[in-house]
């Protein structure tokens, strides 16, 4: 027991663990649908690229493919990040430091958590969470 665990006391981290968890697979298989796996590096995700399709020689279905590539491409980044977010979650129940705010150290209220298994910070520092490096 951890002396910032004793502030936890509201949240229920198995509960939490077994959202993370569900959550993660579900991001995975989303990822899977527009993009693939480095294999060399199972962290990094990359976009599928466009099909090679020799029919596809009229301009507007060119254009078509590109675009998919592109919105493939953005959808992937943000799942990207969700990936990353709720890993580092999952990272943080094991070492025992989950639900702690990374600005000011303290508990992070239990409705926040609720609504954001991954929160990082408690309700007064959350304008700061996206300037959280790591
Ligand atoms: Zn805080």
């Amino acid at each position: 027991m951890t002396g910032c665990y004793a502030l936890l006391h509201m949240v229920n981290i198995d509960e939490m663990k077994e959202r993370l968890t569900a959550e993660l697979a579900l991001v995975e298989r989303e990822l899977k649908t527009v993009g693939r796996q480095n294999p060399d590096n199972p962290a990094d995700w990359q976009p599928t690229p466009p099909v090679e399709d020799s029919a596809a020689t009229e301009d507007d279905e060119v254009a078509d493919k590109i675009e998919d590539f592109e919105q493939n491409t953005a959808i992937l980044k943000q799942l990207e990040i969700q990936h990353t977010e709720i890993t580092k979650a999952l990272e943080r129940i094991e070492k025992g430091t989950y639900g702690v705010c990374e600005v000011s150290g303290e508990a992070i209220e239990e409705d926040r958590l609720e609504a954001n298994p991954s929160a990082r910070t408690c309700k007064a520092h959350m304008g700061e969470e996206s300037a959280l490096n790591n």
